[in-house]
């Protein structure tokens, strides 16, 4: 009798255990999709990031005290150095290094999907009937190759974020034709492995399986090296959303492996806003999915344009003359692109901004949707300098009013304000929408020398008559134009 109750209840506790982990899920997924929610606009992006931090705190708890978890030293030794390593990391990383950094955790969720699929490969929840069986080992097959795709796909898309391996594009001979080959060849490979891992007698684990997955592996790895080699220049932000979603995807594969609901729940939410978000970066591109996916543009970053009879010389202006220029102006609006992110120059640009409009000057921002390294890179970098959201616009908010506009400050852009990608039909961002700041009174563009952006494609805009070129490291001028603002 008194056996019967303990099992009673040691079976009621573990329903209650059950229900407060799913509970604590449910509670978890609701505060992620109101992040998203809230890190959707400038002015909630701040709560939207405490709702993340309070479900994944809440998420790691009810994973770690679910009634699954017994082994916690195994546990520690996983998690305790992993948190030391990631807190120094985020802690050291530059903002310049943000993107590179982004693009290594992807892979970190790739290698993960991986790792889960040949875990559940080797030792599967017994049990199941067939038809589960054949569904868990698709699970685990596409799990595997998504991740694959996803780690290899993201430390190319790390080093070529972190300018260790050329921006220019990859482009091998036949080499559509080399991935759909990959693509048929893995998909053969796994209705093999499936039909040989499922029997009416249970699923069978053995050294076939291993190496058919092994294999799986290697090809979708060598796909997800391929496929970011060849895309280049100003592609490159599709890649990182692109990655992004991939690694949801991964994620999700992982939690129907794991049976988890919250991996399932949180990896859609990123796969789904990852490709919503490269769809967004493709249309503020003008460029479909497809074509950026078969191929990229332009050439390695930093590469000097040559100036040719036609592009002529450009026209100096000091720091004390273009402040003189925005004093006497009514309305400035200011460009910030990479450049503005590698000097830092976030911080004094406010203090100017603070003073021209203090002075009864409009000031206000031009955030090209694919400008600097990372989607959002310059409004998190604006919003860190405190300057007010109200002044900031979207690219398809100011570009009208650029005509009427007396000066317009470009500090550390190129490529999303060159005109080539309108006027010239034969440039690798031809049809790229971009900022007209040319059609200005005065555009100031500030930079250290000649160099092309990102594209590594020439910028007609410099030569113009109405262009003025402030060359030095952007968060100098700008102080120097503070210092002569001051006197
Ligand atoms: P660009 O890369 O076109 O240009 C940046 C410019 O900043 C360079 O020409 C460089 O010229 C200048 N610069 C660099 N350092 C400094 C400094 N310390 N002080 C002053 N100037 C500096 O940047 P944009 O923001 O205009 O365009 C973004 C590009 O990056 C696009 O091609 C986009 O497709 C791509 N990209 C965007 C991603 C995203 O998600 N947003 C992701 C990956 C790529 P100089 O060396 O002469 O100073």
């Amino acid at each position: 009798m008194q056996a019967a109750i303990d099992t009673m209840f040691v079976a009621a506790a573990e329903v209650a255990d059950h229900s407060l982990v799913t509970m604590a899920y449910l509670v978890a997924g609701v505060l992620f999709i109101l992040s998203l929610a809230g890190l959707s606009k400038q002015e909630t992006a701040s709560r939207g990031t405490w709702y993340g931090i309070v479900g994944m705190v809440i998420a790691l708890c009810a994973a770690i005290l679910s009634p699954e978890v017994t082994r916690y030293g195994v546990l520690a030794v996983a998690m305790v150095p992993a948190a030391l390593i990631g807190g120094v990391l985020a802690a050291r990383v530059q903002m310049t290094e943000m993107p590179q950094l982004v693009a290594l955790l992807h892979s970190f969720v790739g290698a993960a999907a991986v790792l889960v699929g040949f875990a559940s490969y080797l030792d599967p929840h017994m049990g199941m009937t067939t038809a589960e069986e054949m569904v868990h080992q698709i699970e685990v097959y596409i799990g595997i190759c998504v991740g694959s795709v996803t780690l290899t796909g993201s430390i190319i898309a790390c080093l070529k974020l972190d300018g260790r391996m050329s921006g220019k594009p990859l482009m091998l001979p036949g080499r559509h034709l080399l991935n759909l080959i990959t693509l048929v060849v893995t998909v053969l490979i796994g209705i093999w492995f499936v039909s040989n891992a499922v029997s009416p007698d249970g699923i069978v684990i053995d050294a076939s399986g291993v190496i058919l997955l092994i294999v799986a592996t290697v090809l979708t790895g060598v796909l997800g090296v391929h496929m970011v080699m060849a895309i280049g220049g100003a592609d490159m932000p599709v890649v990182v959303s692109m990655l992004n979603s991939y690694s949801g995807w991964a994620a999700a594969a992982a939690g129907f492996m794991l049976g988890n609901d919250l991996l399932i729940i949180t990896g859609a939410l990123v796969g789904s806003s990852g490709a919503i978000l490269s769809y967004i970066m493709c249309r503020g591109m003008n460029r479909s999915f497809a074509s950026v996916i078969l191929g990229g543009f332009g050439a390695a970053e930093g590469t000097v344009a040559t100036g040719d009879g036609e592009q002529g010389e450009v026209i100096e202006i000091s720091a004390e003359d273009t402040v003189d220029h925005m004093q006497s102006a009514k309305s400035v609006v200011i460009v910030p692109g990479y450049g503005m992110a590698v000097a830092q120059a976030q911080h004094a640009l406010a203090d100017l901004t603070k003073q021209l409009r203090d002075s009864g000057v409009t000031v206000r921002f031009a955030i090209h949707p694919v400008a600097g390294r990372l989607p959002g890179h310059m409004n998190v970098l604006l919003a860190e300098a405190g300057i007010p959201y109200d002044v900031v616009l979207e690219m398809d908010e100011i570009n009208d009013d650029l005509p009427d506009t007396d000066v317009v400050l470009v500090i550390g852009a190129n490529d999303i304000v060159n005109p080539g990608a309108e006027d010239d039909p034969t440039s690798p961002i031809a049809g790229m929408p971009v900022l007209q700041v040319w059609k200005s009174k005065l555009v100031v563009v500030m930079k250290r020398g000649m160099a092309t952006g990102y594209a590594g494609v020439g910028n007609p805009l410099f030569f113009n008559d109405n262009t003025r070129m402030l060359f030095g490291d952007a968060k100098a001028s700008v102080e120097a134009m503070l210092a002569g603002l001051r006197t």
